[in-house]
């Protein structure tokens, strides 16, 4: 297999927000799941920034003696995303995990995607079975992951769900996107060669509510969304050329019938305004199409992600000697 070197560590990387009810147990059955997995294993958890005794738990929890928790305090609440990316960037496993720390994706479920990984996957996704939420956000949910179905042609179903395996130099490749908000499994995939998509079971939450309000999650469509594709802008640039193509037709059209018909029919130079009319409503969307098409490509560069990651070189020796006879 091409693939790099087997997995001898797992990472799972949860993120933290006012959980603190929740935390005995997430640990506990963590914990447990890795055992399960004869590999070395850390727990890395994320505060990020609750008012509830979390942080404490967190840091109790890691400051036991042999214990496998990493804790990760955040000065303030950054948000989900940011929060798992500050989490990878302190893991040192060779498959790294991410789950919920509401327990909503069960911790048992650690194997099956370790096994997965193993068969030389970069990164395990899962569909979550019998989702545990509300009825409008399955509703939202399974649009949009239609819609980017339709934009990337990957066939995967679920990108809301969390419960997830990296391979270590997908998430190499992640830090170093610089982009302020992400959206991390769609990021993840814009790197990955080998995908594949595990079922899972999907429980309710147990303690308090969902971190995300409705404001929230319009905001987290919005990141999933720009984290993917200009094509929003691009489509303003088409529907705008269309438009104004449209505008300009019917602007002629009125001119012209205006000259054959006499400006009876034209009510006396109303119609003669509304060509005019037309023709600047026009020319506005051409220049708001320009707009999208300059901001698109400014986008892509102020985000700067790399352009690509070597995944291997073989045989550099080789290529060494030759720059060296060609220096001589
Ligand atoms: N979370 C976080 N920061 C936030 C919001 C949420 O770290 O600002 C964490 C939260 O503790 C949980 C996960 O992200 O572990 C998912 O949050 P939640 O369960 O509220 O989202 P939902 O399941 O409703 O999508
Ligand atoms: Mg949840």
């Amino acid at each position: 297999m091409l693939n790099e070197k087997p997995i001898e560590k797992i990472s799972v990387v949860i993120p933290v927000y006012n959980e603190q009810e929740s935390l005995p147990e997430l640990i506990r059955r963590t914990s447990e799941a890795c055992e399960r997995v004869a590999l070395q294993y850390e727990i890395v958890l994320i505060d990020d920034g609750s008012q509830d005794r979390s942080a404490e738990m967190i840091d109790a929890a890691a400051s036991e003696p042999g214990s496998h928790v990493v804790g990760v305090l955040l000065n303030r609440n950054y948000g989900q995303h940011s929060a798992i990316m500050a989490g990878f960037s302190h893991v040192s496993g060779d498959l790294i995990i991410t789950l919920d720390a509401d327990l909503q994706n069960p911790p048992e479920e650690i194997p099956n995607l370790v096994a997965a990984a193993q068969q030389g996957y970069d990164v395990v996704g899962t569909v979550r079975q019998n989702r545990q939420d509300s009825w409008f956000r399955r509703r939202a949910s399974r649009t949009i992951n239609h819609l980017i179905q339709r934009v990337t042609g990957k066939a995967m179903g679920d990108y809301g769900c969390m419960l997830r395996a990296y391979r270590r130099h997908i998430i190499e490749a992640m830090l170093n996107c610089h982009e302020r908000s992400t959206f991390i499994p769609i990021l993840a995939n814009t790197f990955a060669r080998r995908t594949i998509e595990l079922p899972v079971t999907h429980a309710e939450r147990e303690f308090g509510e969902s971190k995300y309000s409705f404001m929230r999650l319009i905001n987290l469509m919005f990141d999933l969304v720009t984290c993917l594709t200009t094509t929003p802008l691009r489509l303003l640039s088409v529907v705008g050329s269309m438009i104004a193509l449209a505008g300009f037709a019917f602007a002629l059209v009125l001119l012209v019938l205006r000259l054959f018909l006499g400006s009876e029919w034209a009510e006396n130079g109303v119609f003669t305004l509304f060509a005019v009319l037309f023709i600047f409503i026009g020319a506005q969307f051409v220049g708001m199409g320009l707009l999208g098409e300059y901001i698109g490509r400014i986008y892509n560069d102020v985000r700067a992600r790399p352009r690509y990651f070597i995944q291997r070189v073989i045989n550099p020796q080789q290529q060494k000697l030759s720059v060296e006879e060609t220096e001589q």
